[in-house]
């Protein structure tokens, strides 16, 4: 599987991306909530492994974060506290499971297992929508118009993603930096309007006229046209 391992304590941290490693999947790492929450929801990650201590953002914070970006992403949070009450909000947060310090190595890898056999056994569905005669695989990072392939950044395919998820309304930029660049809202609304642009160019029949991702005047973007 594909993992990101968010933990703070950097012996830890290597311990863990050894151990993962080892079992044959392919890991990478950060040390703090934002980074997990940015890199989480931009990269396709089959899992993360979150620890709930974190600095710059909590755990949980991340994982909701990161849930309402990515609702297939599996979530297994460690933590340090053992109080019933921190694995209750965890897992009402979306975590998928927990995992309390200090584990055993076979254990982690037994729950990551599960959790992987888990999600195998409902298989994601392939994520292709179509409008206007372009053919979006939102998964693969992909639009075909004709016989035209052309390749879409993952935070193209996370704006996509996100607007025909709530095609039954209008979506303005601040929503969009917060779910798809995983950013506070107080980053320029501008990098929103240039991506869309480039996100235009790439997918529309004819840019200047916009038929997927469509301006709604004083409120943002939308979904296609009413
Ligand atoms: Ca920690």
């Amino acid at each position: 599987m594909r993992i990101l391992v968010v933990e703070d304590e950097p012996a830890l941290r290597d311990g863990l991306v050894d151990l993962l490693r080892g079992a044959g999947h392919a890991v990478e790492a950060v040390g703090d909530g934002q980074a997990a929450a940015q890199r989480g929801v931009h990269e396709s990650y089959e899992l993360v492994l979150l620890d709930l201590m974190l600095p710059k953002l909590d755990g949980i914070e991340v994982c909701q974060r990161l849930r309402k970006a990515r609702p297939d992403l599996l979530i297994l949070m460690l933590t340090a506290r053992g109080s019933e009450e921190d694995r209750v909000r965890g897992l009402k947060t979306g975590a998928d499971d927990y995992v309390t310090k200090p584990f055993g190595a076979r254990e982690l890898l037994a729950r990551i297992e599960a959790l992987g056999r888990r999600a195998g056994a409902a298989p994601a569905q392939p994520e292709v929508v179509e409008l206007d005669g372009c053919r979006i695989d939102l998964g693969r990072c992909e639009a075909r118009r004709g016989t035209q392939t052309t390749a879409l950044t993952a935070r193209e395919a996370g704006i996509l993603r996100w607007l025909h998820r709530h095609r039954a309304r209008a979506v303005s930029r601040v929503e969009l930096l917060e779910h798809v660049w995983g950013a506070q809202p107080d980053m320029e609304t501008r990098t929103v309007d240039m991506t869309i642009a480039n996100l235009r160019a790439k997918i529309e029949r004819d840019p200047a006229g916009p038929r997927i991702v469509v301006s709604v005047k004083g409120v943002g973007y939308a979904w296609g046209q009413r």
